[in-house]
């Protein structure tokens, strides 16, 4: 867990990470008074002395270990800024890490964590469907590596898929298990703890990692490192940016590993920069609202979807009812059921698309967790890369239609999906 610094707390009691949003970590005694911090627009930073210098590399090649309290000083903008190391103190919050490393994207923060612990040889089992780009890294850029990768549908139990490591004698090799829950665009969801005490009960002398994908939720509704995740990843790019403007990642954890993703990120070269950072600081300030809003607007829209002839399935978490093995995990790890809803229209690709072509307030574009409500088709755009069959095992249907919900007035939205369902 966190060792937060002291203006954390409010007389001994931990404050709330959004009462924390827009101060934490930054003296503005350092800039001049500024309430707000600067963006720290410069490549390199200037050493007091050789001695620092020297002292500062050394951490930053992990050549020695950190002292207890000991921070790293600023060396140059591909190793560390200041916007980069605000907005990461600010992100270990709300997920309870030690530590954070911001990068360039969503894809530079998982290939670069997947790179600094994985090696040939290794192993790694992960959950499907994942997101594009990280299905094309485990199976088509790893194993070039030497990397083997072993893939289980969301909802499998651990025991089952332990089972089937172990059949194909790979139990001794697994270095990671890689999870992405909620899946997309299903929603289904995979047992964060399950794997993590599959991880730990194949741990020999090197610990096998549990990294989790958690931008569908997170970091407001669900908080893989609680339920015994190693790694927490993000594309910051979605809710955590939140605004459609900027692309970004993240990695969360215990100092000890991050340390190590840090020095990968650094000899990578996949930080983000400064200009980012500060925009993603602004954006963190009203994540909550927004996540809020956007959870609230989410269950407007999924009950009209519920009840509408022509809506053959609804994936929605809020849809999940007791009985259901997948409703026992939602309670366990979720605190609330987001802002992805997808559905099946009545008919196919068709009739997808003429709702998809007839939206007028929601628009038409892959990607979420911005202020304005999305629409995509999945079997066409986000997953069209995927084996047609396994497409409909995954139950990615011609038929399916994915919408990230914004912060719109819900009756807008429900007006829109109505006119726009007409015309199926
Ligand atoms: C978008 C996304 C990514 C990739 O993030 P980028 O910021 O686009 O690189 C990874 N995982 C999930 C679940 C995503 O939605």
């Amino acid at each position: 867990m966190a060792e937060r610094k002291p203006e954390g707390y409010l007389e001994g009691r931990p404050l709330h990470p959004e009462s924390l949003m827009m101060s934490y970590g930054y003296k503005p005694a350092l800039s001049e008074g500024a309430i707000k911090i600067p963006i720290f627009q410069t490549s390199t930073f200037v050493f007091k002395t050789a001695e620092d210098g020297k002292s500062f590399f050394e951490l930053a090649y992990g050549l020695r270990h950190r002292g207890p309290s000991e921070e790293m000083g600023l060396i140059y903008s591909r190793l560390n800024n200041p916007d980069l190391e605000v907005l990461e103190d600010r992100l270990t919050l709300w997920d309870g890490a030690e530590s954070a490393a911001t990068f360039a994207s969503g894809m530079a923060a998982i290939s670069t964590t997947l790179l600094a612990f994985v090696r040939p040889g290794d192993v790694v089992l992960h959950s499907e469907p994942v997101y594009g780009g990280t299905d094309f890294l485990l199976k088509h850029v790893l194993p070039q590596f030497g990397v083997r990768v072993v893939g289980f549908h969301a909802g499998t139990p651990a025991e089952a898929a332990e089972t089937q490591l172990r059949r194909q004698g790979l139990a001794d090799k697994l270095a990671m298990i890689y999870i992405e829950t909620p899946a997309n665009p299903t929603n289904a969801l995979v047992d964060i703890a399950a794997y993590a005490a599959l991880a730990a009960r194949l741990s020999g002398e090197r610990r096998v990692l549990t990294a989790v994908d958690n931008t569908f939720l997170g970091p407001l509704w669900q908080q893989p490192l609680r339920h015994g995740a190693d790694l927490v990843l993000y594309s910051a790019t979605k809710y955590i940016g939140g605004h459609s403007d900027v692309i970004a990642g993240v990695c969360l954890g215990s100092r000890a590993l991050l340390d190590q993703v840090k020095v990968m990120r650094t000899i990578f070269g996949t930080m983000a920069g400064a200009h980012t950072g500060w925009l993603l600081l602004r954006s963190l300030e009203t994540l909550k609202l927004r996540m809020t809003s956007q959870m609230k607007n989410a269950r407007y829209v999924a009950e009209f979807l519920n009840d509408h002839p022509k809506v053959e399935r609804v994936y929605y978490l809020g849809n999940l009812s007791e009985g259901d093995p997948q409703y026992e995990v939602y309670r366990r790890q979720c605190s609330a059921a987001g802002g992805m809803i997808s559905f099946e229209v009545v008919g196919g690709e068709k009739e997808a698309f003429r709702l998809l072509n007839a939206l007028k307030l929601i628009h038409l574009a892959v990607s979420l967790g911005g202020t304005e409500s999305l629409a995509e088709h999945p079997a066409s755009m986000t997953h069209s890369d995927v084996d047609p069959e396994e497409r409909i095992e995954l139950g990615i249907t011609p038929a399916m239609v994915r919408i990230s919900i914004g912060v719109e007035h819900p009756e807008d939205l429900i007006a829109d999906l109505a006119q726009a369902l007409e015309q199926v």
